[in-house]
C-alpha cells in the first residue's frame, strides 16, 4: 500500500480567499497529494493581536472548502488557547497518523524565517515544506537562501512558482472596510458570512 500524502495549509486565513484555495489545489496536483488539511492559526507565535476571533476564521475556512472532498479543515490550533507552534502541531498529527507523509505549505516569506521557528530541525524531520511564491515576489537569491536553510537544518523544502493571482487577505479586508464588494474574490458562502457578521467593517 502506498503512503498517504497530506498537505498542511497553514495560515491566518483572515479571511480565506480564492488564491489560498487555488494554491492548495495546485500543490495537491503538483505533488500528487491525497488531501489538503487547512490549519487556521489560533494564536500564532509572531502575531499576538489578530483582531478577529479565531472562530470566525475557522468557520469561514470550513465554508470555503465545503464542496471539495479533498479539502479538510483542522481545529487543532484554533482550539489551543496557548501559542501554537508548527512543530507541536505536526508532532500531534504524526502521533495520530504515523503513516501519513505531511507537506507543510506556506508563503515564501514565512519559510525564509524557518530558522527562527521553534525547533526547526525537528520540524523539518517531521514534514516536508512547500514554499509558495506570491505574485511579484522577486528574490534572485531565493534558491540560495533555501539551500542554506536545508544545509543547516536538513529536510526537504520545495519551491512552487507560477501562481499569479494577485489577491491577499489584506486587500480584501481593506475593500470591505471601504464598503467595496469582495464578491468573486472569495466563495459566496464566505462573502455572505462576512456581511452577516459585519466582519472587517
Ligand atoms: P499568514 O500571515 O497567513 O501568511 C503570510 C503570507 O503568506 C501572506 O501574504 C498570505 O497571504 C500568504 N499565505 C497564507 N497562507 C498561505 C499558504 N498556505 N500558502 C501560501 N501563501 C500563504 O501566515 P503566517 O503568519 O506567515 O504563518 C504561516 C504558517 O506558518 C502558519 O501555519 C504559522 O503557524 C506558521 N508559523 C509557525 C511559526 C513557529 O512555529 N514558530 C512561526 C511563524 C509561522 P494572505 O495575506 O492573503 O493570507
Amino acid at each position: 500500500m502506498s503512503t498517504l500524502k497530506y498537505g498542511i495549509m497553514g495560515g491566518t486565513f483572515n479571511p480565506i480567499h480564492y488564491a489560498h484555495l487555488f494554491i492548495a489545489e495546485e500543490v495537491l496536483d503538483n505533488f500528487k497529494l491525497d488531501k489538503i488539511l487547512f490549519m487556521p492559526t489560533g494564536t500564532p507565535p509572531h502575531k499576538q493581536n489578530i483582531n478577529i476571533d479565531a472562530f470566525h476564521r475557522y468557520t469561514m475556512t470550513k465554508l470555503a472548502v465545503s464542496n471539495n472532498p479533498n479539502f479538510l479543515v483542522s481545529d487543532l490550533e484554533v482550539l489551543n488557547s496557548n501559542v501554537s507552534y508548527s512543530v507541536d502541531t505536526i508532532r500531534k498529527l504524526k502521533l495520530n497518523h504515523p503513516d501519513i507523509e505531511f507537506y507543510f505549505i506556506t508563503g515564501t516569506d514565512a519559510i525564509l524565517e524557518l530558522p527562527t521557528w521553534k525547533e526547526p530541525r525537528e520540524l523539518l524531520s517531521l514534514c516536508k515544506f512547500v514554499s509558495v511564491n506570491r505574485p511579484n515576489y522577486v528574490d534572485e537569491n531565493l534558491v540560495n537562501k533555501i539551500n542554506i536553510i536545508k544545509n543547516n537544518l536538513g529536510g526537504e523544502i520545495f519551491l512552487l512558482n507560477g501562481h499569479d493571482i494577485n489577491l491577499s487577505s489584506t486587500q480584501i479586508r481593506q475593500r470591505v472596510r471601504e464598503g467595496k464588494t469582495v464578491r468573486y474574490l472569495l466563495p459566496d458562502s464566505v462573502n455572505d458570512y462576512i456581511l452577516k457578521n459585519k466582519l472587517y467593517v
